[in-house]
């Protein structure tokens, strides 16, 4: 199996009733804004080379963000900050990300999520958060040759990640590292794993100031160093 056949597998998952209805709606009904969009609508997989060794993970797609583009982070205003960021720090080819097919590429990372189907109001359940585990353990197994370092966008991302690690064979201390920005610990398993936590990318972070492009680029370059890119 390699990540390719992973993701042929995955767009096809329709394990989640309450998530399939939901990002089919919303791809049938659109926002005004994209009425000329055909919308994704299905599970968005991983973005970024399969052989990277830095992994950015969130929560899930956006409504109108990557269930409309397909590709992770792509179309919102929370993945026009994370690119902006990647570019600058050197991650990426180019700041921007619009649409598959723009020619964004990004080195030596890749962008996944512990969910994969756009949930309403942004919130899977516990139990489609159990649903999906198995994807993400299956990725980053698949990446374990060059995987050194996951950065992890907000509370909720990090909540959903800690289980997937554990499945994936990482041993998660006792107590559980708490979330918060720049939180960094290193984990024992497979592969010595460096563990990043950064505020969210999403506009209630970064239209306040609680998240700045600076503090976004400080975290991407250390968690860089680390994975050795
Ligand atoms: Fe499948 Fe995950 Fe989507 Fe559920 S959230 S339908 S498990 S891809």
């Amino acid at each position: 199996p390699d990540i390719a056949a992973l993701d042929a597998d995955l767009i096809e998952c329709r394990a989640c009733p309450r998530l399939v209805r939901w990002r089919e709606q919303v791809a049938a009904e659109k926002r005004a804004a994209f009425r000329d969009w055909t919308y994704w609508g299905r599970p968005v997989p991983g973005f970024g080379p399969t052989d990277a060794s830095l992994v950015i993970v969130g929560l899930a797609p956006a409504a109108h963000g990557a269930n409309r583009t397909g590709r992770m982070f792509t179309g919102d205003r929370s993945g026009d900050f994370l690119y902006a960021a990647l570019y600058e720090v050197g991650l990426a080819n180019q700041p921007t990300a619009a649409r598959l097919g723009d020619g964004l590429e990004l080195f030596g990372t890749r962008i996944t999520s512990p969910v994969h189907c756009a949930p309403p109001a942004n919130k899977p359940t516990p139990a489609e958060r159990d649903t999906c585990r198995h994807w993400l353990v299956s990725e980053l197994d698949l990446l374990l040759p060059t995987l050194r370092t996951i950065v992890v966008l907000g509370g909720f991302g990090w909540q959903a990640l800690l289980p997937v690690l554990a499945g994936a064979g990482w041993t998660i201390p006792t107590p559980r590292p708490k979330f918060g920005h720049g939180t960094h610990v290193v984990l024992e398993g497979p592969t010595p794993l460096h563990l990043y936590g950064c505020y969210h990318v999403s506009q209630q972070n970064t239209f306040t100031g609680r998240l700045t492009p600076a503090m976004l680029e400080d975290l991407l370059r250390t968690a860089g160093r680390t994975a050795g890119i």
